[in-house]
């Protein structure tokens, strides 16, 4: 076990290492956070930032001297940035973000465990589209293999005829079928380094133009049903990569069954609802298990929950929110610039407490 006052290390400096780093505190543990220039809102949260380089060894190297262990808030950190952290410092294998950093990668991972996932091919060449769509057939998703988030990097293709005359992006790509699906969904777990897992309950995820717009408890009987085969994958996945910390799996809920879309070995936005909606945030548990600290409960506390993301130019006018009944919690990230389809928050809404 960590000793109160050791020091955590963050890779990557955006909200989700905020709000880690805001948890850590909680818990008498200082952050540190590294990741290079821009809108780094983790830095408010820590008592030292590392705006550097991915490429600069030698900063990661300081930075590396000033940790007791290190973690991640953001899965595209390069491979050869976290090679240059001692590995006995690293909370989790690094595996885990060489899997999810390849969408191709990680469907074949969790195909080799017995997931599904859409039909998918691969496209590294724009010879290879027709190749693709015959295979996979039309309508479907277009998506470069690596760095995509949020929908950047994703294009949908709605017919064969759409198809002609679509230009290569000059990077490999993934094309998928599209999933009919009832709803999304996902499973938000956290191992620790002795292998125990524990789940919080799955939000039905709605998104809008790629991104997470809103996740909403309870997420009705089709979820409901699918959960268990979703959480065996998502165990087998993070016992299979000797995961430590929360990772998240994203699901379509199929009426053939749980669809696995894509994992994100790290807190998701997915699960901003349990700061206040369950015993134990997933921002607190993943502190608990890289630091060594027993688990915290994971139930859920009220009837119902609806978080909502708050996007753009609509976190100039957030604090209305506040006047609104039913004492809603409003997060802001504290980003400089409000800029179009930029997380800028969230708001969780909660029902009456569960006895
Ligand atoms: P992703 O970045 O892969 O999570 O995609 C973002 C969102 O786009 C998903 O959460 C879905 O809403 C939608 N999407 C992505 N891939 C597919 C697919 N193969 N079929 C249907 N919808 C998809």
């Amino acid at each position: 076990m960590l000793p109160p006052g050791s020091t955590i290390g963050i890779l990557g400096g955006g909200q989700l290492g905020r709000m880690m780093a805001m948890a850590a505190m909680q818990l008498g543990y200082r952050c540190i956070a590294y990741a290079p220039p821009g809108d780094n809102v983790a830095a408010d949260a820590c008592v030292d930032f590392f705006e550097k380089g991915w490429g600069d060894r030698a900063a990661l190297a300081a930075f590396a001297a000033k940790c007791d262990v290190v973690t991640w808030e953001f899965e595209n950190v390069p491979l050869a940035a976290v090679a240059a952290i001692p590995a006995n410092l690293l909370a989790c294998p690094a595996r885990a973000l060489e899997v999810a950093q390849d969408r191709l990668n990680e469907k074949r991972f969790i195909a080799e465990l017995g997931g599904i996932s859409a039909p998918f091919a691969r496209v590294d060449s724009e010879d290879d589209f027709a190749r693709a769509f015959d295979a996979v057939g039309t309508p479907g998703i277009l998506k470069t293999a690596r760095d995509g988030y949020d929908g950047k990097g994703q294009w949908r293709i709605p017919s064969a005829h759409e198809a002609h005359g679509l230009r290569f992006p000059g990077r490999s790509c993934i094309y998928e079928g599209l999933v009919e699906f009832e709803t999304e969904f996902s499973v938000i777990l956290v191992r620790t380094a002795t292998g125990e897992v524990r789940f919080w309950d799955s939000t039905a995820n709605r998104h809008e133009g790629g991104m997470l717009a809103q996740s909403v408890l309870p997420a009705g009987a089709l979820v409901e049903a699918q959960v268990p085969a979703a959480r065996e994958l998502a165990a087998k996945t993070a016992a299979a990569l000797q995961y430590v910390g929360v990772l998240t799996l994203e699901f379509f809920a199929t009426r053939a069954g749980p669809v696995f879309n894509e994992m994100a070995p790290r807190v998701h936005n997915s699960g901003h609802w349990t700061i206040e909606g369950a015993a134990t945030s997933q921002f607190e548990n993943h502190i608990r298990a890289i630091t060594g600290l027993p688990l915290g409960a994971t139930t859920t506390r009220f009837a119902s929950i609806d978080m909502r993301n708050i996007v753009g130019a609509d976190a100039l006018t957030a604090h209305r929110i506040l006047a609104e009944a039913g004492e809603p919690h409003l997060h802001l990230y504290g980003k400089r610039e409000a800029r179009e389809g930029r997380k800028m928050g969230h708001v969780t809404r909660v029902g009456h407490a569960l006895k």
